[in-house]
């Protein structure tokens, strides 16, 4: 059966999408993609850039988590983790 044969690549996929995205704060997203189009929805994700929590309060540029410091005009932050 051709279905049963792709099946475990699928599942790779899938994981994999998983994985990627979850490296770029897209876990979620990244199981989406890869469910729908299979290898070429890695490459979707693998192109997103990464999704952004965090926005530095002086010029909202997008920030990692745990940023010290904001890349982009070099406002510093308490480390505000709770
Ligand atoms: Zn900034």
């Amino acid at each position: 059966m051709l279905f049963c044969c792709a099946g475990a690549p699928y599942f790779l996929c899938l994981l994999g999408g998983a994985a990627i995205g979850s490296s770029k704060n897209r876990q979620f997203e990244g199981f989406l993609w890869a469910l729908l189009f299979g290898p070429l929805g890695l490459l979707i994700i693998a192109c997103m850039p990464y999704s952004f929590s965090y926005f530095c309060p002086e010029c909202e540029t997008g920030l990692r988590k745990n940023a010290r410091r904001c890349p982009a005009c070099g406002t510093r932050f308490r480390n505000t983790t709770s």
